[in-house]
């Protein structure tokens, strides 16, 4: 029985393992690799095995460093079924066809240029058919139903309680004359006390455990802080007579962020000006999660039962064209806006940042990772002047970090998770070295287990 740690082992994105035995071979995640793009597409392209070969995947959650690279897999070939959450089944098709329109649009820009010089036509990394034909194969389950996978796998979902539908996976894989092997695969883990989730669902009394290690040298702030940093800094601005200017990713923490936003109108903690969710993806993700309620916290559940909805509020507007987009970025009335990408390097909020960055009143609140090299890193490092669109800008408007946003479980619940777990064997993946080699002593030294740093390619044998 072998374990190839293909992808997302020594780094955090390109999630992508397979379980081999002598009867199956099943493909975990298929996550687009993300960095420098002569790199990423060299990555993205050689899947690293045959798909012919799968007989089945298993895929964790629709964050696109689990899932963006599955057009390509159906792209080669691959026609068995893709087994995920109903809540992921959902999303994954807003996900892939977006990701896929970037490729295509991508590749098109790439190709003018060639075609003056003559050169041969770029291919995009995947299609919107690729997209299609891979959706056409998911296969939705509920959380804790065991669904038999080929070879006799044994497979669980559990809430992660890290995004909509999220899953852990619970493996029992059979084994000649001895009891099945139990592995516990944990990408990503989410944390407890967030806002609309259910707090993760621990999985005991494995052999093995994979887990993620993002912030495995990291302590965050208590996520039941959001709200009240999210209030403190809408209240100033709004006071003032700002605008707040909120860069968001499309699926996850822009829901979160509406939540919150409802739970302080309900309050009457910050009074009522308009809120525009400026992303029509992000907007498609929002019904999604209107549509997922058992999904979600008790919390949420009451709080929609007094509010009537949430995520499809009134006082919430959805803007649909370009023209009423440049409508709001021209007004400098006081309003809260969501707009993607989430770190400022493309999308709506861009221009939401050209017309107001130089408004002193107003605040642009950082509420996600910042990549090194993006606008919005550029921001929270706090650079005086920025470049949007070619033109640069002095940056007076007000720039804050929300620290307490993170839908990664920290150094302290990823622990409280493998104690609960109980395995013999550990592998960390999916977190940078000094990430992974921390937690790793951590566990060493606290829980006294048996804790393996793989790297990509590597192939693990299971006894
Ligand atoms: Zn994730």
């Amino acid at each position: 029985m072998k374990w190839h740690f293909l992808g997302g082992a020594d780094q955090v994105t390109g999630s992508k393992h397979i379980l081999e035995t002598d009867r199956t071979r099943l493909l975990f995640d298929c996550g687009l690799f993300q960095g420098r793009r002569k790199e990423a597409n060299e990555i993205n392209r050689n899947l690293g095995f045959e798909p012919g070969s799968i007989d089945a995947m298993v895929l964790s959650h629709a964050h696109i460093d689990h899932c963006g690279n599955i057009p390509t897999l159906a792209r080669q070939g691959y026609r068995n079924p893709i087994h995920t959450t109903t809540a992921t089944a959902d999303l994954l098709p807003i996900m892939l066809r977006d990701s896929a329109r970037i490729h295509e649009s991508d590749a098109a820009y790439l190709n003018q240029k060639t075609n003056r010089r003559g050169l041969p036509q770029i291919e995009p990394l995947y299609t919107i058919e690729d997209a299609e034909a891979a959706i056409g194969l998911i296969q939705p389950h509920r959380y804790q139903t065991p669904v038999e996978l080929p070879g006799g796998v044994s497979l669980t979902h559990v809430d992660a309680g890290h995004i909509l539908g999220a899953a852990l996976a619970r493996l029992e894989i059979p084994r000649p004359g001895q009891a099945p092997l139990r592995v516990a695969l944990v990408f990503d883990l989410g944390r407890y006390n967030l806002p609309l989730l259910n707090d993760p669902v621990q999985i005991e009394n494995v052999d093995i455990l994979i887990s993620e290690s993002t912030y495995g040298n990291r302590h965050h702030e208590d996520a039941r802080n959001e709200g009240e940093d999210l209030r403190a800094a809408v209240t100033r601005t709004l006071a003032r007579g700002g605008k707040v200017l909120i860069p968001t990713f499309a699926l996850g923490r822009a829901q979160e962020i509406i939540y919150l936003i409802a739970q302080l109108r309900e309050r009457g903690d910050i009074p009522d000006v308009p809120v525009y969710l400026d992303s029509p993806m992000a907007q498609a993700i929002s019904r999604v999660f209107e549509n997922s309620k058992t999904y979600l916290d008790e919390d949420y559940h009451a709080l929609r039962k007094r509010m009537g909805s949430i995520m499809t509020a009134k006082w919430l507007t959805f803007t649909e064209s370009v023209e009423e987009s440049k409508a709001i970025t021209s007004s400098d009335k006081p309003s809260i806006v969501l707009a993607a990408s989430g770190m400022c390097e493309h999308g709506r909020i861009l221009h939401h940042l050209k017309h107001g960055i130089e408004n002193e009143l107003n605040i642009v609140l950082l509420v996600g990772y910042q990549a090194v090299h993006t606008l919005g890193r550029r921001l929270q490092n706090g650079d005086k002047t920025v470049r949007i669109f070619g033109d640069e800008f002095a940056v007076k408007a007000e720039v804050e970090s929300l620290h307490s946003f993170s839908a990664h479980a920290d150094r302290t619940e990823l622990l409280r998770y493998v104690r609960g777990a109980r395995p013999r064997q550990v592998f960390l993946v999916h977190g940078e070295q000094d990430q992974r080699e921390s937690f790793g002593t951590l566990l060493r030294d606290e829980l006294h287990l048996d804790v393996h740093l793989p790297v990509n390619g590597e192939v693990v044998d299971f006894a």
